[in-house]
């Protein structure tokens, strides 16, 4: 199987085969918390967000000619930023073991503000993600992969208008990724730019979530990926 049918168009064609992650306890208590918090105010309507062309097509990632996988972060050194859905999910399916590092915000002058400074990550190993199975050139753990990896190469942009900011769905521009252009707005698209919006929600979420709702992240279960109760915004 090619790197292109498991990553490109076909992967994107059928949600309910390339989305396993669990709806488990964390995930369950975090929703909970994100609607009584939230209650979808804020966060981006995918029937409203518009799609940027360029040149008349659609663009989608040519996974299986790329010679610099976003799997591999050899030049990079970084490992995949992980959001609480994210690390609910990886919990929720018993892969906990695998996030590193935790949350931590702001500082200035020796004071915390409620801003997110860095984020848990995923192991890797020589490189690599640790779902990343380099023999295959595939993930190990597709239909659980992070929000950054469903919606990479696409991303949500504000372009500035009279009537103020306007959201777009773009593919990413400056970013090492052979691309193919097609003249129709097919599900591969879609799911991309579903996915670019839902990552867009879930930064805004945790956004909101974290520097207000420590205390309650903490008690049900996301404490590990948290600083100590000092170092989080008052
Ligand atoms: S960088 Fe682009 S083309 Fe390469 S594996 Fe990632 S999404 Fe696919
Ligand atoms: S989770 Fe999967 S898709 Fe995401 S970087 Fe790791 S191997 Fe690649």
């Amino acid at each position: 199987m090619s790197l292109l049918h498991f990553l490109g168009l076909t992967s994107y064609l059928n949600m309910s085969i390339t989305d396993s992650r669990k709806k488990g306890s964390l995930s369950k208590k975090l929703n909970r918390l994100a609607q009584a918090v939230l209650a979808n105010e804020g966060l981006l309507n995918p029937a409203s967000v518009k799609i940027k062309k360029n040149n008349g097509s659609f663009e989608i990632p040519d996974c299986g000619t790329c010679e610099d996988r976003c799997c591999v972060h050899k030049k990079r050194g970084e490992g995949i930023l992980l959001s609480l859905r994210d690390i609910a999910a990886l919990v929720d399916s018993g892969l906990g073991d695998f996030i590193i590092k935790q949350f931590t915000f702001k500082k200035k002058k020796g004071k915390v503000l409620p801003e997110i400074d860095q984020m848990p990550r995923l192991q890797s190993k020589d490189g690599n993600c640790i779902f990343y199975d380099e023999q295959s050139g595939l993930c190990t753990q597709y239909g659980l992969r992070p929000i950054i990896c469903r919606r990479f190469p696409y991303e949500v942009a504000y372009n500035n208008t009279k009537s103020g900011e306007v959201p777009i769905v773009r593919f990413i521009s400056g970013v090492p990724c052979p691309k193919n252009s097609i003249s129709y707005y097919g599900e591969s698209v879609r799911q991309m730019v579903n996915d670019a919006i839902e990552d867009e929600n879930i930064s805004f979420e945790d956004e909101e979530l974290l520097p207000g709702y420590h205390e309650e992240l903490r008690k049900m279960g996301f404490g590990p990926y948290l600083p100590n109760p000092e170092e989080c915004p008052p």
